[in-house]
């Protein structure tokens, strides 16, 4: 089983130090690593298609050696998968990411998207999140990982579909199989004054809240202590809604 690695965090990042380690430890697995050289976290789906991508070998945290890329982690996918990595990939693991990609968080998600791109190309994937933004601690999280890699390779997915895993911090009780939750972001828009006397733009504010209260999400499952399993699928046709929108009959 041939592993591609990748995370939003960079390539220098703990996570995927650790999660490339665990995934080396799976009997008759080689992992190749090619993730951002900085980081991208939120850096969304972007495709790079107005400037020259570099690529570089680099060290990770663990000492192992894989591939710095100056795109984005989706970029560092398609870069690997268009033939930079010249033998087959059997599956994407994606992070692990510093902090929990729930709900909506999917959709700026670095750690998500790459593993999104692998769906697109045809590769099963599966995004890891530990929630937590300081501990370092990513040991659990990668050995999950580990632990579900080789079932997906061999189970396979659905065609454009990739499993979201998130790791709750501290004790875990167990695994849930999710649907996505609802996020309640309380960002702000924060204003200063550059050297110059011109004002600048930050999104600021608190790290986002939740729904933690409905059962069977994401959200709640983590909230809880549980890991969660989301299956992401990239149509996101609202199947419910295209009546009504029929119905307002705008066709000739
Ligand atoms: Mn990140």
């Amino acid at each position: 089983m041939h592993i591609l690695v990748t995370n939003d965090d960079g390539i220098h990042a703990p996570g995927i130090a650790a999660l490339s380690t665990a995934l080396r430890k799976i009997d008759g697995a080689r992992v190749t690593v090619m993730a951002p050289a900085q980081n991208q976290s939120a850096a969304g789906h972007r495709k790079t298609l107005h400037d020259p991508m570099r690529i570089k070998p680099a060290t990770l945290m663990d000492g192992t050696t894989g591939f710095a890329c100056s795109g984005s982690p989706a970029d560092a996918i398609a870069l690997a998968l268009l033939g930079y990595v010249k033998d087959k990939v059997d599956i994407v693991v994606s992070g692990v990411n510093q902090g929990a990609n729930l709900a909506q968080d999917i959709t700026y998600s670095g750690t998500v998207t790459a593993a999104m791109e692998a769906a697109i190309a045809g590769i099963p994937a599966i995004a890891v999140s530990l929630d937590s933004h300081t501990d370092p601690a990513f040991e659990a999280a990668a050995a999950f990982a580990a632990k579900i890699a080789p079932l997906v390779q061999q189970r396979g997915l659905p065609p454009l579909t990739l499993l979201n895993v998130n790791v709750p911090y501290g004790e875990i009780k167990g695994v849930k199989v999710t649907r996505q939750g609802h996020r309640i972001y309380l960002d702000e828009l924060v204003e200063r004054i550059d050297p110059l006397g011109q004002p600048y733009y930050w999104i600021g504010g608190e790290r986002p809240s939740g729904h933690f209260e409905e059962v069977g999400t994401d959200v709640w499952a983590v909230a809880q202590g549980y890991i969660s399993i989301t299956p992401i699928r990239l149509d996101m046709t609202d199947m419910d809604f295209v009546k009504t929108v029929e119905s307002w009959n705008l066709g000739a």
